[in-house]
């Protein structure tokens, strides 16, 4: 497969880019702000391998990247004031979390089991060709491995993460540089969850004022009353690393089970493909969340590769909660 940043001055392969988005491969792609890293967002498997390369420790939401707000009016409901911001600010570096639709058919991995979608139009012209070429939403984080700087150039991206994309779309050097603002127009007040490419200013010139959310991955990671989303976990307890299910628990499987045990209800991976059993986590969790089961019972998941998400959002479906 080639990994190639094809110099800016020959003719971009938007066709061929779009392909291996089809196949399920993972492209990078200049925006305004800063070089993402793409995949399908309607496939698990896609949005899985995102994860996968970023070697994310966890499955923290992906920005959703469309090409014009129709097509993201196709997926989350817009508030008035957030079709205002829309108006104004797109395309650009502003990023809206809004309600998902309920026929929204972005994967649930894409937004980490929440209600909520993150998306933005991006403005840059090789970003918006890939858009209308693949004519689906794409899951476009940061280009970086977990924990590193964004990445601005093609050869950052080639740098960072080698022969995990499949094709480099090579725009030259992105024109802002930071990441989108991030505004989550989902919760009672506007609240600012990262600042980004759009002021604050300018934002509350349209909105008046805006909060800010005191530590972003906290308030995302860790629900808080009326502040989050809803069905970030399951309702019912989940118990992590469990060698056989009691009567009244779900059986999620991963890998094989140990002969004399029943079937499990699901399985995340038969192979034990930690890629495959994260793609299928968040819809496992939601089918067996009800009754007549009482609890979640899961096999051991070893912690390699995204392992360790999976652990991570399990652990935090696992622990008390308040008022539980
Ligand atoms: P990156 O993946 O580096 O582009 O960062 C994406 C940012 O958007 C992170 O700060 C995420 O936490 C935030 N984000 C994405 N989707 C959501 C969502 N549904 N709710 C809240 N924040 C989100
Ligand atoms: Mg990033």
């Amino acid at each position: 497969m080639s990994n190639t940043a094809l110099s800016a001055s020959s003719p971009p392969p938007i066709a061929e880019a779009a392909e291996h988005l089809r196949a399920g491969r993972l492209v990078g792609f200049p925006t305004e702000t800063v070089y993402g890293l793409g995949g399908d967002a309607t496939s698990d498997r896609a949005v899985a391998r995102i994860f996968d390369a970023k070697e994310r420790p966890r499955f923290n939401p992906l920005i959703i990247h469309l090409p014009d707000l129709e097509a993201a009016r196709k997926l989350v409901e817009f508030t008035p004031e957030a079709r205002r911001l829309a108006d104004l600010f797109w395309p650009g570096p502003l990023t809206l979390v809004l309600p998902r639709r309920a026929d929204c058919r972005v994967s649930l991995l894409a937004s980490a089991g929440l209600d909520t979608l993150a998306v933005r139009v991006p403005g840059h012209p090789l970003a918006q060709a890939l858009l209308r070429a693949f004519a689906r939403p794409i899951a476009t984080p940061s280009a970086n491995r977990s924990g590193r700087v964004s990445p601005t150039l093609a050869e950052h991206v080639r740098s960072e993460l080698g022969d995990r994309v499949a094709l480099v779309l090579d725009g030259g050097p992105c024109r802002v540089g930071i990441e989108s603002t991030v505004l989550d127009l989902s919760r009672e007040l506007p609240t600012l969850l990262r600042p980004g490419g759009v002021a604050q200013e300018a934002l509350e010139g349209v909105l008046g004022p805006i909060a800010s959310a005191p530590n972003v991955e906290d308030s995302i990671a860790r629900p808080s009353p009326g502040m989050l989303a809803s069905h970030y976990a399951p309702s019912i307890p989940v118990r992590l690393e469990a060698l056989a299910p009691t009567p009244d628990e779900a059986w999620l499987g991963f890998g094989a089970v140990p002969p004399g045990i029943r079937a499990p209800d699901l399985q995340l991976s038969e192979s034990g493909d930690p890629i495959e059993a994260a793609a299928r986590l968040f819809a496992a969790l939601r089918s067996l969340d009800r009754p007549p089961f009482t609890r979640i019972a899961v096999m051991p998941i070893p912690e390699a590769g995204l392992g360790a998400a999976i652990n991570d959002r399990l652990r935090r479906a696992a622990a008390p909660r308040p008022g539980a």
